[in-house]
């Protein structure tokens, strides 16, 4: 009888946290959405770089703008919703971004599905991952010769990664925040259909035309809703 009460308090207590985000959760720190003010690069749209068939075409155009955004990245600092984020030190976090916000605001368990601007790969046999936020690293040095080394980056029209792992984590979360995306890139986007119906599940973004079966609508800056949100839980979950 005991056992089964304290079966029962440590489940509710090891609650399933899933936060899943986006571009948005990482504007308030100075890195532009693509779509959103700021998002162009010399005039180049993301979607005019971020291809495979444009890393074929110029690969040190794309390599430069990679570098332009690492660093971006490694000036800026992780904002109020990443830090709330973090507070939530048991939530396991999927990201669209390949900045490492979310690591560097105390994130432990994050998992990238677009892959991460701090790693490039080899493009032949191996695939092997190198860390390359350290500074620009010289093209075409790789470990297997006659193969390039890309940046470590899902792009459009390749295939993410971790998404199994991912539904799977938010199909057996008991909440689900889902923080500054547009819900438009697929088919991570799609992974909020993995969500429970039991589940407390909420959505942030500055608008949403289509806001996801389910979720509860927050709209505004995540810096400002994301930390309203998560001490409301940590509050919950403190006086259990
Ligand atoms: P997107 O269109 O899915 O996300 C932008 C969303 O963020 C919009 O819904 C917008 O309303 C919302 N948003 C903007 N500012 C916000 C704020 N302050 N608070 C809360 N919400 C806010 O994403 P995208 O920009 O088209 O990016 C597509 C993909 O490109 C991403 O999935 C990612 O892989 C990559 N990307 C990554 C970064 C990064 O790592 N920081 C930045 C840009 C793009």
């Amino acid at each position: 009888m005991l056992d089964e009460a304290l079966d029962a308090i440590r489940r509710r207590s090891w609650e399933r946290i899933v936060v899943f985000t986006g571009a948005g959760v990482s504007a308030d720190s100075g890195i532009p959405t693509f779509r959103g003010a700021g998002g162009l690069w010399r005039n180049f749209r993301a979607e005019d770089l971020a291809t495979p068939e444009a890393f074929a075409r110029d690969p040190a155009l794309v390599w430069e703008w990679y570098e332009w955004r690492r660093g971006l990245v490694r000036d800026a600092q992780p904002n109020a919703a990443h830090l709330a984020i973090a507070r939530l030190d048991r939530a396991l976090v999927v990201t669209q971004n390949v900045d490492a916000l979310h690591e560097r605001a105390g994130s432990t368990r994050v998992l990238h599905v677009h892959g991460e601007l701090a790693y490039a790969r080899g493009t032949g046999r191996t695939n092997k991952r190198y860390r390359i936020d350290g500074g620009p690293i010289a093209l075409g040095q790789c470990c297997e010769e006659g193969t390039q080394l890309r940046p470590d980056i899902v792009w459009f029209g390749e295939e993410v990664q971790h998404m199994e792992e991912a539904g799977a984590l938010v199909a057996s979360a008991d909440k689900v925040l889902v923080v500054g995306t547009s819900l438009s890139v697929y088919p991570a986007a799609g992974l909020v259909e993995y969500a429970r119906a039991d589940a407390e599940k909420f959505v942030n973004a500055l608008e949403m035309d289509d806001v996801p079966a389910g979720f509860t609508f927050r709209a505004g800056p995540a810096t400002q809703m994301i930390p309203a949100i998560t001490s409301r839980w940590l509050e919950a979950n403190h006086h259990r």
